[in-house]
């Protein structure tokens, strides 16, 4: 059996525009995901869509800037979607999506205490399945997997250690370009040399054009 994974990776508040870590183009990004999942969603076997889920009582092992120390945007963050806030929820465009699709969207959350850029390191909430599992269990089981689509946020950090970690696994691996934002956007052309020489794919999502 060939299977088909979509992964929204973080659409959360703290990552748009507003949030304590907003990424410009953040909320459009919500919104083209859910159309796209509305319009496509039936031909995935699973969605999941990820949460950054970190403590508020610690610096999630160096990953927040603890002042007088600055973020510096590669390493070290201003404080972020931390468990149970409103900047941890995801954005309202996905959170509809969610209360539509039901037990369709598989919520995963990462980062508790540590820095989790890849949403393999997470768990699907519901079942506790490690997600890294998940997607070795499709070959292992005698399946193939046919395509994994990842989308969400932000393109150059969670999104691109999503794409690579999954196409580590073997799997065919696409990254839906305009349903991804990036925080450095000066830095896509080379994102994007990254992501191909890993064998990702880096495609407009079906009905656009490059
Ligand atoms: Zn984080």
């Amino acid at each position: 059996m060939s299977s088909r994974m979509l992964i929204i990776v973080d659409v959360q508040n703290d990552f748009c525009e507003g949030g304590a870590l907003g990424v410009d183009g953040g909320a459009e990004v919500a919104r083209r995901i859910a159309e796209h999942v509305r319009v496509h969603g039936a031909g995935y076997d699973r969605i999941l869509a990820s949460q950054d889920w970190h403590r508020g009582d610690t610096d999630n092992g160096g990953h927040f800037a603890v002042p007088p120390a600055e973020p510096d945007f590669a390493e070290t963050w201003p404080v972020h979607c931390v468990a149970e806030t409103e900047g941890a929820a995801l954005h309202p465009e996905v959170a509809a999506l969610a209360e539509e699709l039901g037990e369709r969207l598989e919520i995963v959350r990462k980062g508790q205490g540590v820095p989790s850029y890849s949403v393999l390191e997470g768990k699907v909430v519901a079942t506790g399945e490690q997600v890294d599992q998940l997607i070795a269990a499709v070959p292992t089981d005698g399946g193939t997997w046919e395509r994994i689509d990842v989308v969400g946020l932000a393109y150059d950090f969670c999104v691109r250690a999503t794409a690579l970690g999954a196409a580590e696994s073997g799997a065919p691996v696409r990254v839906l370009r305009d349903l991804t934002a990036a925080v450095h956007s000066a830095g896509i052309p080379a994102l994007a040399d990254e992501l191909s020489t890993a064998g990702v794919e880096v495609v407009m999502s079906p009905g656009l054009t490059a």
